[in-house]
């Protein structure tokens, strides 16, 4: 189906921050997939995992128990706040499972009337049925019939705006603590802290979506971690847990996760032992705090430089905002043009909402490629301005 703008780039390999094009050609890649190839590609230690497991075992169903699946499930939680894991295959059957879990919850409460979730504008959580309705972005939703019932959309921050909105039906308010499509949008540490004590205060549930910016991405662990007094009760993740290989997986505490018993949900494929094998070893790499601090400084350099970048051409450059290495540069030239002017020096970058591009690039970058990437960013910058004196 017609479904992608896809340019004709066509890559035959990768190797760390490296594509290599069919013809030979080397790209810088600042995108890594949308946030996926967190390791760089054909990462050594993944790649050796995943030949091991492959001459094992692939695939079994989850009426065994699978090691591999316990093992990541027991890293996931010794790492977090929660205490069960659901594994799929996807960011958007993560949360699935996490509006599931949410709605189960207080239906075995005894209160089936709580159902409503609440998402904010800017917001992405997929392309399933239940995905864009949680978000509520019209584009997405236009055309696939009605609305589905049970889901209200909200400003993004507007704290008063959500303590008008909680009432006796709500389920649960979901949210990305940094938004990532929606072009790098950190929500603010007073008002995530406000709406934990909300939900504590109306026993309504808390689903982070960390699928892009969680998983060491913010420069720590989860990106919530960098607030006090804000985790979830449930939480979604996908993306770098796997490094290019499918895995999404839903987290939740025990409590809220206690609606969800034998025959509530499942998958054929989730948690299979090809992905647990590639999960556990990217998770392996992500929680050390040497990596952590890599990203940080990483992210460090790239603040600083843009900073010098948005003095330089204030006329291209509007806003530098996320968060670690989600970084957005919200711009006052045509983002999908300046992603071509990108491209043109060999470096590729996303696009986002509200104008934005945004550098998501593989997460052991190294301060030379961070640099290199700088330079092909300059440049684009000034591709940008003569194009937009040449249309004046
Ligand atoms: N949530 C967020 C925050 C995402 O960035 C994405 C993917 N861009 C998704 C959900 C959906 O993930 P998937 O495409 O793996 O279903």
């Amino acid at each position: 189906m017609g479904v992608y703008s896809r340019t004709p780039l066509a890559f035959e390999r990768g190797e760390g921050a490296r594509l290599y094009t069919t013809d030979g050609e080397a790209y810088l890649d600042c995108m890594a997939g949308i946030a996926v190839n967190a390791l760089g590609h054909a990462n050594p230690k993944l790649v050796a995992v995943l030949k091991e497991q492959a001459e094992k075992l692939w695939h079994v169903s989850n009426v065994f128990t699978i090691p591999g699946q316990e093992r990541l499930a027991k890293a996931l939680t010794d790492a977090t706040f929660a205490d069960v894991v659901f594994f799929g295959n996807s960011g958007s059957e993560a949360i699935e499972c996490a509006i599931k879990t949410a709605r189960k919850y207080h239906w075995a409460k005894g209160q089936p009337e709580r159902v409503d979730i609440i998402g904010f504008d800017g917001s992405f959580h997929g392309r399933t049925l239940g995905a864009i309705n949680a978000a509520g972005n019209p584009n997405y939703l236009e055309g696939f019939g009605p609305p589905l019932p049970g889901f209200i959309h909200l400003p993004f921050g507007d704290f008063e705006a959500i303590k008008a909105a909680v009432g006796p039906t709500t389920a649960a308010i979901i949210l990305e603590p940094v938004q990532g499509e929606g072009g790098a949008r950190a929500w603010q540490d007073d008002v995530l802290r406000a709406i934990r004590q909300l939900c504590d205060e109306t026993a309504t549930l808390l689903i982070y979506d960390e699928i892009q910016c969680g998983l060491a991405r913010s420069g720590k662990l989860f990106a919530h971690e960098w607030v006090e007094g804000a985790t979830p009760d449930i939480m979604a993740i996908a993306k770098a847990l796997g490094g290019g290989f499918p895995v999404g997986a839903c987290l939740a505490t025990a409590e809220a996760a206690r609606g969800m018993v034998v025959g509530s949900h499942g998958s054929t494929y989730g948690g299979n032992p090809l992905a647990m094998a590639v999960g556990e070893a990217s998770l392996a790499e992500l929680v050390k705090p040497e990596f952590q601090a890599h990203v940080r400084e990483v992210a460090g350099y790239f603040t600083q430089q843009l900073s010098g970048l948005t003095e330089r051409y204030p006329d291209v450059v509007e806003d530098i905002r996320g968060k670690g290495l989600l970084i957005g540069l919200k711009l006052k030239t045509p983002n999908r043009e300046f992603m071509q002017h990108a491209r043109d020096q060999h470096l590729l970058i996303a696009g986002g909402g509200d104008n934005c591009v945004r550098l998501l690039p593989p997460l052991n970058l190294t301060i030379a490629e961070a640099s290199e990437a700088m330079e092909k960013l300059e440049r684009a910058c000034e591709t940008a301005r003569s194009r937009a004196k040449a249309a004046a």
